[in-house]
């Protein structure tokens, strides 16, 4: 019989955990969800806990933890607001990290990956699924609460836009965080990699306090992770913020 794994928790984030395969690390998320896998991934159980393996080629977040990520990591018992759900492959993963007691506001415009991700909230009862453009904020204003965090992985070319208009709306205050997965192909070609790399942590520096970018090749090619921790600055004059969105006006199911 093989003996049992030995599951380590990383210190980002109580519900990710480290194992050792052989000669290697991998990274594990507890599960919230219940089988089958969401995508392929290994499950298996320690300690009367489920855990599912967070594969870095699949998910930009875990390829970000694996290459040292130091920016904000979704959290126990937190609720997060995710742009660019797609059916729900590294969603399900944050939602694990959030928790039980967590939510996960996840995002999607395109009817054929929200399909899919509506079944998937089906088995993982903390996400709520929204059909919506991410660029129009307000169309979904009245069904997110504030939130402590924002994942943004919409490969748009104005996706800094996106964080920035979304993040004032939405982030419950100083402290709150992002991260954003940034495809630099999809921002056009006027600058290289590092170029678009630059000019979105300039567009978001006054604003937040960055952790350093962390680059994700080779799991994903042309990618980053950027993120850190709104400043006061965030929330001043200009900003406009809805009223917190009422409990009767949930759009998916009510909160156990
Ligand atoms: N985050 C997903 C994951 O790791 O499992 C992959 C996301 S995929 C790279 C980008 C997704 O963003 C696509 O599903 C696309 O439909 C969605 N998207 C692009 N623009 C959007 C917008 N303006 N509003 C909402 N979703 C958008």
């Amino acid at each position: 019989m093989r003996p049992a794994r030995r599951f380590v928790p990383d210190r980002r984030s109580p519900r990710l955990a480290r194992t050792r395969v052989g000669d290697r690390t991998e990274l594990f998320t507890e599960t919230v969800g219940s089988p089958p896998p969401v995508y392929g991934e290994r499950w298996a159980e320690a300690g009367g806990r489920t855990f599912r393996s967070f594969e870095p080629g699949r998910s930009k977040l875990s390829a970000a933890i694996v290459h040292d990520w130091t920016g904000p990591v979704p959290s126990e018992g937190e609720r997060w607001l995710y742009l660019g759900a797609a059916s729900g492959t590294t969603a399900s993963h944050v939602a694990d990290l959030l928790g039980p007691d967590g939510e996960l506001y996840a995002v999607e415009r395109s009817p054929r990956p929200f399909a899919r991700l509506l079944t998937l909230a089906e088995r993982w009862p903390t996400i709520v699924p929204l059909l919506a453009d991410a660029r129009q904020p307000r169309d979904y204003a009245g069904w997110v609460p504030p939130v402590r965090g924002l994942y943004v992985d919409v490969a748009q070319p104005d996706q800094v836009e996106i964080v920035r208009r979304n993040a004032e709306l939405f982030l419950d205050d100083a402290g709150a965080g992002i991260a954003v997965a940034l495809k630099t192909s999809s921002m056009g070609r006027e600058r290289d990699a590092a170029g678009h790399l630059a000019a979105a942590e300039q567009a978001l520096a006054s604003v937040f306090d960055l952790a350093p970018s962390v680059r994700l090749d080779p799991f994903h090619k042309g990618h980053y992770m950027l993120g850190g921790r709104a400043r006061p600055a965030l929330f001043g004059a200009g900003a406009v913020r809805p009223a917190p969105a009422s409990p009767g006006r949930r759009l998916a199911r009510p909160r156990r």
